[in-house]
């Protein structure tokens, strides 16, 4: 796509549309964003108290290598909202099963230079008396992670875009794009941009072929959470924690800067659709409840506050792989789900707009978000 300071229609008010516009934005361009529902929207993937960041990425090192710039890039972020929406912290990692994560873990912090240690099994009952010790293999305390506060975010990006000139069109849900004209239509009016960037999350299949055989919507419950009274107090200091077993597993946020407990299950479902309900049913919360029993005491004495249905894209095979492409002359379709994209909107809203401002080559725009640059070249990215 060639060089121009001209008109951009991004489709989507999460956090990679908000990112995408603030990007633009911030290159002079002309930005309109179109949302089927309020801004920020209740239902976007994107829309919690909490999501977490971190460096330690698994078997997924491309992304681990993008880290160090996607928290740069969220510290430009903040700076342009004037709020930090951060809390810096470790996140720990409760091994029960022969997982493939250590090896590749400490290769990725190793080579970032990000501090990690093992915690001995015996001092676990002491620092984390809510943990179930039974079936432990190894805990493992990873630096320089921590959680960011998404609703505050898309609010006060939003506040932001509309400052700096962006028009946002809320209940306007976006159809009939022709990729070679650059047109979209919404509530029956046509609209003309010189691109468009589709970042509809979970809806991605219903506006576009381009990517359909690739993602598909994945149904996930999470659950917001009171502690019994003995674990409240451990509960106010405790980390990020994940728990991670072969067929189970579990990530908790804890209860601070005012937001709730919550735990949610990071195994995909692969099914639902994002215009159905959102009632968490027991089939919704059975490996849930099941996974959250492995990995705290005592959970039956949790009360839950509330039980929530959401929605996120994941690739039909194991890669996780984000798909941002260009579709046609005019549009780039922007699909940054499956479970770990919101740590890096701002980066991939980057992407994107360095790809339409003619900075990067679109395949290396597509390699980068597809978390399949190489150390060096994340590096040769960030000295760029
Ligand atoms: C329970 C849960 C836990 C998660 N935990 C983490 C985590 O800890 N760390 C992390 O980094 N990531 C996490 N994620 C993933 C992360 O939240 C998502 O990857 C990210 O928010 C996706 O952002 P998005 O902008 O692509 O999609 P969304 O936030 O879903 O935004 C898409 C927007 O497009 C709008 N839209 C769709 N179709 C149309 C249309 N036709 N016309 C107009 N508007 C349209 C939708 O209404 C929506 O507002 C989690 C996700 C969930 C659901």
């Amino acid at each position: 796509m060639s060089n121009s300071r001209g008109k951009i229609i991004v489709v989507g008010a999460g956090i990679a549309g908000l990112s995408t516009a603030w990007a633009l934005t911030r290159r002079g361009y002309k930005v309109e964003v179109f949302e089927q529902g309020p801004i920020p929207n209740p239902r976007a993937s994107s829309y919690d108290e909490h999501r977490i960041t971190r460096h330690a990425y698994g078997t997924l090192e491309g992304y681990g290598y993008l880290m160090p710039r996607a928290f740069r890039m969220y510290e430009q972020l903040f700076q342009d909202i004037g709020a930090r929406h951060i809390l810096p912290g470790s996140v720990v990692y409760f091994l029960r099963d022969p997982v493939d994560w250590y090896e590749p873990v400490s290769r990725t912090m190793t080579a970032l230079g990000k501090a990690f240690h093992e915690i001995p099994l015996a001092e676990v009952p002491d620092r984390f008396p809510m943990i179930e010790t039974e079936g432990l293999t190894q805990v493992v305390e990873t630096e320089e992670g921590g959680m960011l506060f998404p609703i505050r975010i898309l609010t006060d990006l939003t506040v932001w875009l509309g400052n700096n000139g962006v028009v946002f069109h809320s209940d306007a849900r976006v159809g009939d794009v022709d990729p070679e004209a650059g047109t979209i239509v919404a509530n029956g009016q046509t609209h003309r941009a010189d691109r468009i960037v589709i970042c509809a999350g979970a809806w991605v299949n219903k506006i576009t072929p381009l990517v359909e055989d690739v993602v598909v919507p994945s149904r996930q419950a999470v659950m917001y959470l009171t502690p019994p009274a003995e674990y409240v107090e451990v509960w106010k200091t405790a980390p990020v924690m994940i728990d991670l077993g072969t067929d189970s597993g579990t990530y908790t946020l804890p209860p601070k800067n005012g937001t709730r407990l919550k735990i949610g299950d990071h195994v995909f479902t692969r099914s639902g659709d994002a215009d159905g309900d959102r009632i968490a049913s027991d089939a919704d919360l059975a490996r849930l409840n099941r996974a959250a029993r492995l990995a705290y005491k005592d959970f039956d004495r949790y009360r839950v506050i509330e039980k929530k249905v959401c929605f996120y894209t994941v690739t039909r095979d194991p890669s996780e792989e984000f798909q941002v492409k260009p579709w046609g002359e005019k549009v780039w379709v922007v699909s940054a789900c499956s479970g770990h994209g919101f740590k890096l909107g701002p980066l991939i809203g980057d992407g994107v707009a360095a790809a339409i401002a003619g900075e990067m080559s679109d395949e290396d725009a597509v390699r980068l978000t597809a978390g399949r640059m190489s150390l060096e070249e994340a590096r040769a990215l960030e000295g760029a």
